[in-house]
Parts: C-alpha cells; sequence; structure tokens
C-alpha cells in the first residue's frame, strides 16, 4: 500500500508538516445579533472614502492593475517620510510575509519566533524548507536574550510580531534594537508592525529607522486591521533597497488587484477616519480590561485592539460556547498554546457591552459549578 502512496506528485517534506493556519469562526450558535470579535477586525470598519474608490474601481475591472501599485506606493512613501523604492505592497501583509520567507529560506535554514508569536511564521518557515526554531517567553512576552541565544549560523531570519498578535504584548525599541544589535548580518530580522497604530506607548517604534539604517531589517504593515480593509487583502514591506530588488523578483507581476491599491490610497487620505478608529481604540481597550478584570479574570496587558482573557483551568471551552450561545465569536487559543485562554477584539460599543454582560453571566456558572 505504501509504494502506491508514492506513485503520485509529493510536495517538499516541510509541506507535509504544517498545521494549515485556522481563521477565527465568523459565524455564531445563537439566533439574534451576532458580534465576530474574533478577527481583530476594526469595529469602524473602513473609511468611506475608501468604500467609494472600491466602488469607483468596478468601472475598471477589466483591465490589469499597476503592477508596482504607484499611487499607494507614493501615498505611503509622502505619509511616512519614506523613499518609494523601498516599499512593496502585497496582497495583505501575509502574501509579504511569504515572499520574504520565499525569498531568504532554503532546506535547512533556520529561523526564529517567539513561543506565542504569529501563527503563519511558522507555515512560511516550513514551506520553504526550513526550520522553526521557536524562542521561549516571559510574561507572555517576546524575550531577546532567549532569542539570541538560538541564533546559529543557520539562521536567516527572525519573525518579531511587535506588538504580538495573540498575547498584545510588545517590546520596547530599545530592545528591539538589543535584538538587531545581537543579529549576524546575514540574518533578516523581520518586524511584523500589523498594530502599530493603535500603540499609545513612547518606548515603541515600528522599525522605521532600523529599516533606514541597517541592510538586514523588513518592516510590515497592513491595511486589514485600523484601516478596516482586511477584505481587500492590502498590506506593504518597508525595506532596504536590496530586500525590495529581491522580493520584487518573484512576487506575482499583479499581486495586488486594482480595488484593493485605489481604497487603500483613499483610506490613507481619511485622516479623521483614522482618528476615530485609534480613539475609539483607546476608549475601549482599557475600559474592557477593566470590566473584565472587575469580572474575576486575568487579562494580559495589551497595546493592539484585542485582549487576551484567561480563565481558570479547562473552562475556556466552556466560556466559548456560553459567548457563542449569546452571538459572542472570540477565538480560542489552543492552537497558539494557551488552551485556558479566549482572544477578544475590542468591538463596538455595544459589542462590548454584551460581551461584558455575557461574561459576567458566565462568571456565575464558574463560581456555582467549580
Ligand atoms: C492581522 C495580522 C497581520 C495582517 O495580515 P494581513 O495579511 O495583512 O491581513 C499580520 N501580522 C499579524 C501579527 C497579524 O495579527
Amino acid at each position: 500500500m505504501k509504494d502506491i502512496l508514492l506513485l503520485r506528485p509529493m510536495p517538499r517534506p516541510g509541506v507535509l508538516a504544517i498545521d494549515a493556519y485556522s481563521p477565527g469562526k465568523s459565524t455564531a450558535t445563537g439566533s439574534g445579533t451576532t458580534y465576530k470579535l474574533s478577527s481583530n477586525e476594526s469595529p469602524l470598519g473602513p473609511s468611506p472614502k475608501a468604500v467609494n474608490a472600491f466602488k469607483q474601481a468596478a468601472a475598471e475591472l477589466g483591465r490589469y492593475p499597476d503592477g508596482s501599485a504607484t499611487i499607494l506606493r507614493e501615498a505611503l512613501a509622502s505619509r511616512y517620510g519614506l523613499s518609494l523604492e523601498n516599499i512593496v505592497c502585497g496582497s495583505g501583509s501575509d502574501e509579504l510575509l511569504s515572499l520574504v520567507a520565499q525569498a531568504y529560506l532554503k532546506d535547512g535554514d533556520e529561523a526564529i519566533y517567539s513561543a506565542h508569536g504569529f501563527l503563519v511564521y511558522p507555515i512560511v518557515i516550513s514551506a520553504n524548507g526550513a526550520r522553526a526554531i521557536i524562542a521561549p517567553e516571559k510574561n507572555l512576552t517576546a524575550n531577546v536574550d532567549e532569542i539570541l541565544k538560538r541564533v546559529s549560523a543557520k539562521t536567516k531570519l527572525v519573525f518579531l510580531a511587535n506588538p504580538n498578535n495573540p498575547t498584545g504584548t510588545y517590546l520596547r525599541f530599545d530592545e528591539v534594537r538589543r535584538l538587531h544589535a545581537g543579529l549576524p548580518k546575514t540574518t533578516l530580522l523581520l518586524l511584523d508592525a500589523a498594530y502599530a497604530e493603535y500603540v499609545r506607548q513612547n518606548d515603541y517604534e515600528a522599525g522605521v529607522e532600523l529599516v533606514s539604517t541597517f541592510d538586514n531589517v523588513v518592516m510590515l504593515r497592513t491595511f486589514s486591521k485600523v484601516y478596516g480593509l482586511a477584505g481587500l487583502r492590502i498590506g506593504w514591506a518597508y525595506c532596504p533597497p536590496h530586500v525590495a530588488e529581491a522580493v520584487n523578483r518573484i512576487r506575482g507581476a499583479f499581486n495586488v488587484n486594482g480595488p484593493a491599491i485605489a481604497a487603500a490610497t483613499a483610506a490613507l487620505s481619511d485622516a479623521s477616519h483614522f482618528q476615530r478608529a485609534v480613539e475609539h481604540n483607546d476608549r475601549w481597550l482599557p475600559w474592557l480590561a477593566r470590566e473584565v478584570s472587575k469580572i474575576g479574570f486575568k487579562v494580559t496587558p495589551s497595546v493592539g485592539n484585542f485582549l487576551l482573557i484567561h480563565f481558570p483551568e479547562g473552562k475556556a471551552a466552556e466560556a466559548d460556547s456560553f459567548l457563542l450561545a449569546r452571538g459572542l465569536i472570540l477565538r480560542r487559543m489552543e492552537v497558539y498554546g494557551l488552551a485556558n485562554a479566549l482572544r477578544l477584539t475590542v468591538g463596538s460599543e455595544e459589542a462590548n457591552h454584551a460581551f461584558i454582560a455575557a461574561l459576567g453571566e458566565f462568571a456565575k456558572t464558574v463560581g456555582s459549578h467549580g
């Protein structure tokens, strides 16, 4: 039987070792209103200007998009004071993660990520034949010493989500600098700053300065989170010129679609919508953290648009079902090695109140049964 199985095309060995990424649920079990709080989407949705640009782009669907996404890269360059050649756009930052891994990893290489880091990293590492090396964390936070301890001559890439999803914790800029300083010049440090816009801490930086100064740092950003354009799949990388060149060689010639380019460009021009999204998070993230603590569950301090909530041993699955039955969709965390936690995305005012009310109800059941 074994022989028969071998008589078919086989993917490279790393591919068969991958657990496919499983996205957050999007349906609830209850019959009333549902609140999807499982994928860190913006409760405000996209800017109306972005929606309008998307609709206008319908008139151009018969044409190929600009393969270089020039108007968007120009808008990003002027917004952030960057140079155009150092920006590469992708179909979500997910695609850019794949492209960077594909460009820099080969069979037998190693790439490091931290224990509760974003689960797309091990996928893109294994998909390219490399070995994923996991660095332990302290207090659910990436640890520079633990990462540096694992660097070897085979380490080609280090992935750091900062802030990290799903923990919501972050590394101060001086720690990121220390991480970079400890890496060989031939190891690429990838800073995934998907939640950078939400961070209020003065000691945080997404990584622009490091990319501008060194040859071995890349920063990824996305329109999926604060800009509310997750459905369009658009992200960007700020890279040293030689990295941009490598990624440009292997990416699809039209990897970013026309409506996405138009909508993202319009989104960048809507400063007031952006401001509203950030202020909404500034108001509701601390409120949710406080209310969850008052109910009696622990939360990990978060600087993103989501919160990791810890339940007593064995109770997270029960909490998830209880909340689902009330239309509240959260993210289970078993795959991240956090089986007793659920991740909650900051929702609309109504969703946040509904969540806290339901969590309070659930706490009563935990109190009586365990
Ligand atoms: C959401 C998220 C992204 C963004 O992915 P897109 O492909 O741009 O939608 C990237 N990294 C992390 C850590 C995320 O949580």
